[in-house]
């Protein structure tokens, strides 16, 4: 899968898929993450990407113009399955939304900074907006990396375990039941004795039963869906 990100700030963008499992991913040729900076295209002197609001009121609103740019450039080169743009009045990310994006080609992202973009961006080329979460961040680019990081650990051969996602929370309805590794005694502290027992589906009994606990205790909404 290949993912592209517009954004103003692109160093925002660094650490994030540089380590661990989404640097892996890229090694292997099963993610791509090209960023694009918005300002390289914006066509005014000072290179400006922002102006006033209409209709007065605080905050400066990103303009049309180097979005269209960076867009119908990138456009001209492939074609996208989805323009995501970051947006806290989207459809709030969960993993139903992650898992519907595995298995696309190429995904586009626009990060939004201070007080939002245009509405014509978003009406003209914008063909789905999500949310990390009903809070305010400063900009797009650490909700973007939140969305790209629960996707591409989801492509078939990115983590080494394959079935490892599959077990995560929310993946059967249910959180995931806790885990342990040595010693199995730390200061007293036990690991569960079924987790010794190496009579593996007494132990997966137990992991259900935990996880079904877990999830009554601490999210009983999930139970209801
Ligand atoms: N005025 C906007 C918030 C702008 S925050 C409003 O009230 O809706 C600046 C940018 O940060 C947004 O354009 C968006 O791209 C990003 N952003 C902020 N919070 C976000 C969230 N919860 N999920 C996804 N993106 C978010």
């Amino acid at each position: 899968m290949r993912f592209d990100i517009i954004t103003v700030l692109p160093g925002l963008l660094d650490g994030p898929f540089a380590h661990s499992i989404l640097q892996r991913a890229q090694q292997k040729g099963l993610a791509e993450i090209h960023v694009h900076n918005l300002r390289d295209y914006a066509d005014n002197k000072h290179k400006s990407v922002d102006d006033y609001p209409y209709g007065g009121g605080s905050g400066m609103v990103m303009t049309i113009q180097p979005f269209a740019n960076c867009i119908e450039a990138l456009n001209k080169e492939r074609q996208y399955d989805e323009v995501i743009f970051m947006s806290p009045d989207g459809e709030r990310l969960d993993q139903g939304i992650a898992n519907s994006l595995v298995g696309g080609q190429n995904i586009l992202i626009l990060c939004g900074h201070y007080k939002g973009i245009d509405q014509r961006i978003r009406d003209m080329y914008v063909t789905r907006e999500i949310s990390i979460g009903d809070y305010v961040l400063s900009g797009g680019e650490l909700a973007a990396a939140v969305l790209v990081d629960a996707v591409v650990r989801l492509i078939p051969g990115v983590l080494t375990d394959e079935t490892s996602a599959l077990s995560d929370s929310f993946q059967d309805g249910l959180l995931d039941a806790p885990v342990y590794t040595r010693p199995a005694d730390w200061q007293g502290h036990r690991v569960p004795e079924v987790l010794l027992s190496g009579n593996q589906q007494v132990i997966d009994e137990w992991r259900h039963e935990q996880a079904l606990e877990r999830t009554q205790q601490r999210r009983p909404d999930l139970l209801n869906e």
